[in-house]
């Protein structure tokens, strides 16, 4: 350790193939060659990749080139899959990097090699501070889908089964869904909402946390929801003649005994690092409750859920 002296030269890694190179991002063993290396790269050096993405966009996580001397080598290191649980690193469209930085990077074409590492740098960490690759995932542009492909981690986002990303055919063999959600777009109850609680039930002197015991608010969804799916759950999606994903997976649900609707979520309990955003996903805190809870009614039943639950 402390071998490597960090040097001020940034090497410009460019994908010629955006799709290919987050499949090599998330799966190292993909036959994939997507990447073009600038000539020269050194121990030290830092490393910055860019998508051919519309709009242009880079990963914005820098990694240094180690002993080894390989750019590739530092680049896997955005995804460490030794990690127990793995966070996809953030995009970042170029054009505003070059707006946070002031130095542009040379345009299409040959990889290249630039200085300015420490505006960079902080440019780029100041970014991940702030999580925001939410906001790229809406839309129907490449670099929403390059998003969503870095943020399944190689799973489908319907069954959860791992693709086989380390097979030739890998990049056919899964669908990237882009939905177009513009940021005012509100969410929409998936039922009427309750009246609201008659004063009285307010002097019960519970506190205000048990006063709502037994109000349920409908859950408000988008129409859609953004998915990379496997050839199995694209086939179950069309013959079910789905124009929505987010419909299709409640329709793997059991309806609700009770009021009848769609809008059955699965719950799941215990520590959770990031709670999962899902719609048909339903955090019970630290205890397992009942598997299953309509988002409509309120209504639970079925047997206890397990910690974990896909
Ligand atoms: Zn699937
Ligand atoms: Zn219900």
């Amino acid at each position: 350790m402390g071998e490597t002296i960090a040097t001020n030269r940034i090497q410009v890694v460019r994908a010629t193939a955006w799709r290919d190179a987050v499949l090599k991002i998330l799966e190292p063993r993909s036959p994939y060659r997507p990447w073009r290396v600038p000539a020269g790269t050194r121990r030290g050096d830092a490393v910055l990749a860019v998508l051919d993405t519309n709009p242009v966009s880079v990963i914005a996580d820098i990694r240094e080139v180690g002993v080894d001397g390989s750019a590739m080598r530092a680049l896997g290191g955005v995804l460490d899959s030794e990690l127990p649980w793995r966070e996809p690193p953030e995009l970042l469209e170029l054009a505003t990097l070059r707006d946070l930085t002031g130095f542009s990077l040379p345009d299409a074409g040959d990889p290249a090699t630039v200085l300015g590492r420490t505006v960079l740098t902080a440019a780029i960490g100041q970014r991940q501070e702030a999580p925001s690759g939410v906001e790229y995932r809406n839309g129907h542009t490449s670099l929403a889908a390059a998003r969503i492909l870095l943020d399944s981690l190689g799973s489908c986002t319907s069954c959860g089964g791992k693709l086989d990303l380390a097979e030739p055919d890998a990049r056919d063999r899964l669908h990237i869904r882009t939905v177009d959600l513009a940021p005012s777009e509100r969410r929409v109850p998936v039922a009427d909402d309750p009246p609201e609680e008659p004063q009285r039930l307010s002097r019960q002197g519970y506190g205000p946390d048990d006063i709502r015991i037994g109000v349920w608010r409908p859950g408000r969804f988008p129409m859609d929801w953004s998915a990379v799916l496997c050839d199995t759950c694209r086939g179950g999606m069309h013959h079910g003649g789905f124009d929505s994903f987010l419909r299709f997976r409640f329709s793997l649900h059991p309806p609700c005994p009770s009021c009848a609707a769609q809008w059955t979520m699965r719950t799941y309990a215990g520590f959770a690092a990031v709670l999962r955003s899902e719609p048909w996903m339903f955090h019970t805190g630290c205890c397992p409750g009942s598997i299953w809870v309509c988002a409509a009614c309120g209504h639970k039943w079925g047997p206890r859920s397990g910690s974990e639950a896909g």
